[in-house]
């Protein structure tokens, strides 16, 4: 007899993209295609910008060791974003930083940490 072990794959395969995100106060709301809903402090999200320059590692969240950067008041003012490619988020900060390529599931993983 066959032991059940599907019902998760499918759902495993459904790709997670935003379906809307809003700017409210300080955090960025991503509310996404499968139902949950993720609050990002918008400081949380420039510090782990995984861009070359600022030194984010996704895969080493929680233990990562980052280059010096300096970061000003507008650093963590989010002016917009663009989504990239269907598979990740550009935010694009008040002090002109721009480069950071957030993937969703970065997001969500971050979401959880904050
Ligand atoms: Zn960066």
């Amino acid at each position: 007899m066959k032991k059940e072990t599907g019902g998760s794959t499918l759902r495993d395969h459904v790709r997670i993209e935003p379906k809307q995100l809003q700017l409210i106060g300080n955090e960025l709301a991503i509310e996404w295609n499968d139902g949950a809903e993720s609050y990002l402090v918008l400081e949380l999200l420039r510090r782990a910008c995984p861009c070359a320059g600022c030194g984010g590692e996704p895969d080493v969240l929680g233990k990562l060791v980052r280059p010096q950067v300096s970061y000003t008041a507008a650093s963590f003012e989010l002016r917009g974003w663009n989504l990239v490619g269907g598979y990740a988020l550009q935010p694009q900060w008040g002090d002109g930083h721009g480069t950071g390529i957030y993937t969703y599931q970065y997001l969500r993983r971050l979401a959880a940490v904050g």
